[in-house]
């Protein structure tokens, strides 16, 4: 079977080193094993991701001697893909809404910590506080059809209890080194928010979908999704799709020791171009995977 690596920016800033580091991780390890290179803009996040970032994703790829094959798979395009997902989850009976405002949640949250110490996610977020999975079929059924917001979460404990435990094969590692067989442990994000009202599918939702859709055998980015794989793989078996192989790598940090975020203006790639950086610098700047 021919390997198929992706990189899978969103378009919400400019691409920075640690972007670079996994693109060309992506490209080069396409290139040694005979592989396929796709490009994927992640742009399901409407109020956050411009045409011009999607633009100079192209362009800064293009200038490190990137080269993807077209189309482009631009997640804004497949909503319909997400909604059939979404809805053989819910058909599985794994899906609940849940209407509370944020500012509601944080009530909640802060009320929980009143008692003790609330668990929180890989990201640092509290784990959902709320009662909604116990609401009635009835009560459901309102919500949706209220015509109010509401998410849709993914009822985790069933949803391992319908698949068994699960595991990854890792073949880069995890924040703590970890490398080999991982296993899943999707409680740790707590009934993890799969789809809203207005839009069909969430990060997790939409990466499962379009990596079972693209064929994609080898997923390599850096090691903050980490964790993330084990909602992934939650879904992949819940949904039929098959397991690729993970390579988590190394996160570049700035001089404090902090991850690179898109607004970092030092760190963006065409702020380094304007500055008379080539492309065979960044190679040295971003140093081996
Ligand atoms: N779109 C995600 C990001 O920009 C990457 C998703 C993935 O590689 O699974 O961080």
């Amino acid at each position: 079977m021919q390997p198929v690596f992706r990189f899978a920016p969103s378009p919400n800033g400019y691409l920075h080193l640690g972007h670079a580091l996994s693109a060309l991780l992506n490209h080069d390890m396409a290139r040694e094993m005979g592989g396929r290179f796709l490009l994927r803009i992640e742009d399901i996040d409407a109020a956050r991701c411009r045409p011009e970032y999607e633009a100079a994703i192209y362009e800064d790829l293009a200038w490190l001697g990137v080269e993807w094959e077209q189309p482009v798979r631009r997640q804004s395009g497949h909503l319909a893909d997400y909604a059939a997902a979404r809805d053989r989850l819910m058909a599985l009976g794994l899906l609940y809404p849940s209407a509370e405002s944020r500012a509601a949640i944080a009530q909640l949250v802060a009320a929980r910590e009143r008692e003790g110490p609330w668990p929180r996610d890989p990201d640092g977020a509290p784990l959902y506080p709320g009662f909604a999975k116990a609401s009635s079929a009835a009560e459901r059924a309102r919500i949706i059809g209220s015509g109010a917001p509401y998410a849709l979460r993914l009822d985790t404990r069933r949803a391992e209890e319908r698949t068994g435990p699960l595991a990854w094969e890792e073949c880069g590692h995890g924040p703590d080194g970890q490398t080999g067989t991982i296993a899943a442990a999707p409680q740790m994000w707590g009934d993890v928010v799969l789809a809203r009202k207005d839009v069909p599918t969430s990060y997790h939702l939409a990466v499962v979908v379009d990596d079972a859709a693209q064929g994609v055998t080898h997923v390599v980015r850096g090691c903050d999704l980490f964790w993330s794989t084990s909602v992934h793989r939650l879904l992949q078996t819940l949904l039929g799709c098959p397991a690729p192989l993970y390579r988590h790598h190394r996160l570049i940090r700035d001089a404090e020791g902090k991850k690179l975020s898109k607004s970092t203006g030092a760190t963006g790639l065409r702020a380094l171009r304007r500055q008379g950086v080539t492309p065979a610098d960044i190679r040295r700047l971003i140093g081996p995977p």
